[in-house]
């Protein structure tokens, strides 16, 4: 089953991706990890995207397209897969149905997931995550169960993304406004978009959608 997540910045895509990969061995396939880790990397694609993430730009459409494509590519998506943070503009959404048609692979369901912006502020202004591992926390609601210890793999060095600081909020909330809110009703029109609450625990956000992917 092919599914994409959709939602402003925060609205806990990655979160709900990682679940379903998970519990149902999907293949989560999200391009700002898949950026963040060629930065890592200190590779020139990942240095080029880098200023313009920091600045909660987006990166141009044909580097993100090539990115997907290489990944569809491979063939390693067997049990499906979760698109996490793309599409994020109408011509990504297009070159995606191209790309799908080429591999005979189809869309089974786009779930829009709805939140407060003035709470993802808060929500996205406590996140941090573990330099080794990549597990993520929050100040608030989630801290490590041993204080300063990753839970995951016991590294004890944490950061926050740049891009979670509030101007860098407030621009990537006006570029989903802009240019990744047009994309609702190209899936709308199509009949495969669905739309869940978005703000609630993060198990009863996966039941919302749990009940739609067992039509
Ligand atoms: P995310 O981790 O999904 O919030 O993405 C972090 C940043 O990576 C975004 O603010 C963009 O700068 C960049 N990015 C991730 N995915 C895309 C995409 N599909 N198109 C353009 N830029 C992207």
């Amino acid at each position: 089953m092919n599914i994409i997540l959709l939602g402003p910045p925060g609205a806990g895509k990655g979160t709900q991706a990682r679940m379903l990969e998970t519990k149902y061995g999907m293949t989560q396939i999200a391009t700002g990890d898949m950026l963040r880790a060629s930065i890592k990397r200190g590779e020139p694609l990942g240095l080029e995207a880098k200023k313009l993430m920091d600045a909660g730009k987006l990166v141009p459409d044909e580097l993100m397209i090539r990115m997907i494509d290489e990944c569809i590519s491979k063939g390693n998506c067997a049990k499906g897969f979760i698109l996490d943070g793309f599409p994020r503009t109408v011509p990504q959404a297009e070159a995606l149905d191209a790309m799908l048609a080429r591999h005979k692979l189809k869309l089974d369901h786009v779930i829009l997931m709805e939140v407060d912006e003035a709470a993802l502020v808060e929500r996205l202004a406590g996140r941090f995550s573990c330099r080794k591992c990549g597990a993520s926390y929050h100040e608030s609601y989630h801290r490590p169960a041993d204080e300063g210890v990753c839970d995951s793999c016991g590294a004890t060095d944490f950061v926050h993304r740049p891009d979670d600081r509030p101007e860098a909020v407030q621009k990537r909330f006006e570029v989903y406004r802009q240019q990744t809110a047009p994309i609702l009703p190209y899936y709308r029109r199509k009949g495969i978009l669905e739309t869940i609450n978005g703000m609630g625990e993060m198990d009863a956000v996966a039941r919302q959608i749990e009940t739609i992917i067992a039509v």
